[in-house]
């Protein structure tokens, strides 16, 4: 189980983590990223060689590692698990993607508003969280190619007035999750096609969104289509309307600093489409309704 191979550092340890990886040295690591890798350590720098096609050298922030920012609240893409670990849709592609670089996944888990900061400042090596591609983002860091398509979907209390995007203008407040692709839509301009920052909170997870919405607090929630599933799944009473807005991507995002793991973690993730691996990963967590 990929679990076992995730050392989990805890939310409040971001900020010391941060301390700690401004402090040490840098690992280099040489790699190929097809399947077979082989790992030497030497001299500070985590050598790794395969029989690939693909070669190029890289950092990460600890040797050995792959720091992965994500914010688990994010099912079927990031959950916690029961014993403290990690599961979901990045976490086993992120242990892919790690295995072909000779490394090991550390999960650190925070805010998904927080994230991009941890990625372009260099405390996790790279982001997997659901993220979407989005111009905004792509000014502070570089991603991936995508691997999974999203939409941003509506849930309403089954009772709800609300029952396509136009009646979103009827909201008197519209819950979201901080930071997302779903806040941005909702918060813009009624001239942008948003509906004012006034009517939007933002929480810090779509699961105390939807709960805001159970208790009232909120008309209707906008989040990612995937997880709105789970969340509709855990509490009854609510629903997606079928009209959704948006379509987007899915990728990695990588500190604009270090175009070599850029690189590397495009190479393997691409490997890992061709084989079919990406695609055995969703299936696994989700299934056709
Ligand atoms: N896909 C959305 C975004 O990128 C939400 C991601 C998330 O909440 N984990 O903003």
């Amino acid at each position: 189980m990929n679990i076992k191979k995730i050392a989990a550092a805890a939310l409040t340890a971001v900020m010391g983590f941060g301390l700690v990886a401004c402090g040490s040295t840098a690992t280099t690591s040489s790699t190929t990223t097809t399947g077979g890798a082989t790992t030497t350590a030497a001299a500070g720098a985590t050598t790794t060689t395969a029989s690939g096609s693909t070669s190029g050298s890289f950092t990460t922030a600890e040797k050995g590692v792959l720091h992965v920012a994500t914010n688990a609240a994010f099912p079927p893409y990031e959950s916690t698990t029961d014993d403290g670990g990690f599961t979901g849709i990045d976490i086993d592609l992120a242990n892919a993607i790690a295995d072909k670089l000779g490394l090991t996944v550390t999960v650190d888990n925070m805010d998904f508003g927080s994230i991009v900061a941890a990625v372009s400042g260099g405390k996790s090596d790279i982001g997997m969280a659901g993220m979407s591609v989005t111009d905004e983002r792509k000014k502070s860091v570089d991603f991936t190619d995508t691997y999974a398509n999203s939409k941003q979907v509506i849930i309403v209390t089954e009772d709800s007035d609300i029952q396509t995007p136009d009646d979103l203008s009827k909201a008197d407040k519209i819950g979201c999750q901080e930071g997302t692709t779903g806040y941005m839509y909702c918060s813009d301009t009624p001239e942008n096609g948003g509906y004012g920052e006034d009517h939007v909170i933002a929480y810090n997870n779509g699961i105390i969104a939807v709960q805001a919405l159970l208790a009232g607090k909120v008309d209707a929630v906008v989040i990612d289509e995937q997880p709105a599933k789970e969340y509709v799944k855990s509490n009854p009473g609510t629903k997606i309307l079928d009209a959704a807005f948006t379509d987007e991507d899915y990728a990695i995002c990588v500190s604009k600093n270090n175009p070599e793991l850029r690189e590397a973690v495009n190479n393997a993730l691409n490997e890992l489409k061709a084989d079919g691996t990406v695609q055995q990963i969703i299936d696994k967590y989700i299934t056709a309704d």
